[in-house]
């Protein structure tokens, strides 16, 4: 029998406007003996950030790479065996710090990531998703030793992209009910605080009252997306931050020639998923409204013929996960629903 249960977590998670002083900072005091490091970048948007930090003393080898593919997983994983690295920074977007997230989890060393955009909750998370050539998946990895957030890099990213952060971090408000339902219906164990951090990921942008991408709200921003991250490590699957509206996505990621960042299409699937339920999507939309995120599907160039097919195709990309696409079933449902999210 155990007395409490012993859930590994990200140890560090530190906001700054400087970010060459924070990570050295952090590297002294986390790992004061290691001496080897592999710093990992892209060569594009975060080349000029992977340029400063490579100057740090404790920088010991440095790539630069697109990263997102399996191929790029396994030359990480190579120069980390053959250079006896012991951590790796990942400095760039989602396709960076996943790669560095399975490379390191691979080869069980540490990994400190750092965002360039809030596009995401998978910056601490024990996801990466990765390219294996005949289709992208979600990989279960370990989630990493920590990340550092400079928010001067996080304002200067496109907005479209910390837009998507927003939306990925609402659509936690409709994973939640899915969460309550499947138990509700087939039994399915709530973890509390998984549940509670995910909430409180979600709240901590809806109830901002800092200006939109202030750099106050590009913070609570970071701190909501941390908390979502962390809850999927508690709960040890993404059950808190993944409902009917990332399976919505996942259908439209599959239907569009080019898809929108993932937040966007959860956020936008959110308010039909919200109303098939018979929510009021008030709070939401007046919050969309303030920070400039589009309100339905046509205003990013989607069809209402198109979303409805990626309503019907949803549960069929993930069919382990129950939802209210499981219960309101009909073509009638998601016509009703749809009319009312207009509204
Ligand atoms: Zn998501």
């Amino acid at each position: 029998m155990e007395i409490q249960r012993l859930i590994p977590l990200p140890a560090v998670f530190k906001i700054t406007t400087s970010l060459f002083k924070t990570l050295q900072e952090v590297i002294e005091k986390e790992f004061p003996t290691i001496y080897r490091i592999l710093l990992v970048s892209d060569p594009g948007g975060a080349k000029e950030y992977g340029e400063r930090l490579r100057k740090l003393p404790c920088v010991y080898y440095t790539m630069f790479i697109k990263g997102g593919t399996i191929e790029d997983v396994m030359e990480v994983e190579k120069v980390i065996r053959d250079e006896h690295i012991d951590v790796a920074i990942g400095v760039g977007g989602g396709r960076i710090l996943d790669t560095v997230k399975l490379a390191t989890s691979r080869t069980f060393i540490p990994s400190i990531l750092v965002p360039t955009a809030l596009s995401h909750d998978g910056i601490i998370s024990p996801v990466a998703v990765i390219d294996f050539g005949d289709e992208i998946r979600s990989t279960r990895a370990i989630a990493p030793y920590g990340a550092v957030v400079d928010i001067n890099i996080i304002s200067r990213a496109p907005r479209r992209l910390n837009l998507a952060g927003c939306g990925d971090l609402i659509s936690n408000i409709s994973a939640l009910e899915d969460w309550k339902l499947a138990s509700k219906i087939k039994g399915e164990r709530i973890d509390y605080f998984a549940y509670l951090l995910s909430k409180q990921g979600a709240r901590s942008i809806l109830y901002s009252e800092h200006v939109p991408f202030s750099a106050g709200f590009l913070e609570d921003l970071a701190e909501g997306l941390a908390a979502s991250g962390i809850s999927m490590i508690i709960s040890g699957n993404s059950r808190p931050a993944s409902g009917a509206e990332h399976l919505i996505s996942h259908a439209l990621d599959r239907i569009l020639k080019v898809a929108h960042p993932h937040g966007i299409q959860v956020g936008i699937a959110t308010l039909f998923t919200q109303r098939l339920r018979g929510q009021s999507v008030k709070r939401i939309k007046e919050f969309y409204k303030k920070i400039g995120f589009p309100l339905s599907p046509m205003e990013i160039d989607i069809s209402k013929e198109t979303f409805m097919e990626a309503v019907r195709l949803a549960p069929t990309t993930r069919r382990d996960r129950f939802t209210i696409l499981d219960i309101k079933n009909k073509p009638y449902d998601w016509e009703k629903a749809f009319e009312v999210y207009l509204e």
